[in-house]
């Protein structure tokens, strides 16, 4: 039977978000996540919250808010949650912008940026990338007119790992006009190791017009329970309350999401696991011929081209799901020692392979 109601016709023509497959019996290292599974203190969190499922989640996780603005050494109306924060992504930029105006971001960056702007009906504008895979901050500020109302940056960079540094992004932000708001994703913040890359909750403190996204979905391992948050300033954490779907951060997340601030120091012991590992990755990645930029983030970008597709299948066959942009290049989440030996070895065959 087909359906006599017509929906949107511009979805037909938006891309899917495509997530990182998950193969039975294969290792995943395609969607960023960490290889530990919650600490015992976090587990028994979520199961305590279990038992109280049939009630609603506190609307506005004032609980995590305070938690956070306590840990942060802000007010809590600077702080707002959100449903991992790729829902805050797209909360602000329903909070940000009416129909057709523009949203300014680099490209490749993180992939659910185009896909949400059109949902809410505004104007996807792109800034191609550097040579060395990082944003080109100079050419974003370039980009900037009268229709710009937000702005993401993603830093570090998902797919490319790249980050950018203090002083371009200063200058970046002394350039932006006051009335566009500069989001600074960051995702990954918890595996930089450069100093230069500026923390961005610092820049968010001393600026009117600039948010911070951080999520528990990565260096936290809470990737399955969704939630995220954003600093921004009042105003902004106002709007961002004003367009959250009811409840959408569930009791389950929310308990979890404290238990995890809780066990934080264990937790960022792990992260520097993960960043050793992804030295020996990218080195070993190196020393078999592939360029792979600068990264700090928990996974390697490998910019194939055309071959990024074969290298995917061929990683595949050695039980190794990684995730490829087709045409342009291949991203690699850093697993265990094991997997990661996994990965390198297929890695190296790809290459002997030509
Ligand atoms: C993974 C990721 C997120 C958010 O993930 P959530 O699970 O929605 O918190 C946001 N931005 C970037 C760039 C990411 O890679």
């Amino acid at each position: 039977m087909s359906s006599t109601v017509p929906t949107r016709a511009d979805l037909a023509a938006l891309p899917s978000y495509v997530p990182g497959r998950t193969v039975p019996g294969a290792i995943k290292l395609a969607s960023n996540e960490v290889p530990g599974g919650p600490l015992p203190s976090v587990r028994e969190a979520i199961s305590q919250a279990a038992t109280q499922v049939n009630r609603y989640p506190d609307m506005g996780a004032w609980a995590l808010v305070d938690r956070l603005a306590t840990e942060l050494g802000l007010p809590a109306d600077r702080v707002a949650v959100g449903g991992g924060s790729v829902m805050l992504c797209q909360q602000l930029v329903q909070a940000m912008c009416g129909p057709g105006d523009d949203v300014l971001f680099a490209w490749r960056s993180f992939e659910a940026y185009p896909i949400l702007i059109q949902i809410a009906n505004a104007h996807a504008v792109t800034v191609p990338l550097d040579a060395t895979h990082t944003h080109d901050l100079d050419a974003m500020a370039a980009a900037v007119t009268p229709r710009t109302r937000l702005l993401f940056v993603c830093n570090p960079n998902n797919p490319t790992g790249t980050a950018v540094r203090r002083d371009a992004l200063t200058r970046f932000l002394d350039a932006v006009p006051p009335e566009v708001l500069v989001v600074l994703d960051e995702a990954y913040r918890e595996f930089v190791t450069d100093d230069e890359v500026p923390d961005g909750l610092a820049l968010a403190e001393e600026r009117p017009n600039v948010a911070v996204l951080r999520t528990f979905s990565k260096a936290y391992g809470l990737a399955g329970l969704r939630v995220g948050y954003a600093v921004a300033p009042p105003e902004v954490t106002t709007a961002l309350r004003k367009v959250y779907v009811p409840f959408s951060v569930n009791a389950v997340a929310q308990a979890a999401a404290i238990a995890s601030l809780d066990a934080k120091d264990e937790l960022l012991a792990r992260c520097r696991d993960i960043v050793s590992e992804r030295t020996r990755v990218r080195d070993a990645l190196l020393a078999a011929g592939y360029v792979v930029p600068e990264t700090q983030a928990n996974f390697v970008w490998l910019p194939l081209g055309d071959r990024a597709t074969e290298f995917a299948e061929h990683a595949l066959a050695s039980k190794v799901v990684v995730r490829p942009f087709a045409g342009d290049g291949v991203r690699v989440t850093i697993g265990t020692p094991e997997e990661n030996d996994v990965f390198l070895d297929a890695a190296r065959s790809f290459q002997q392979r030509e």
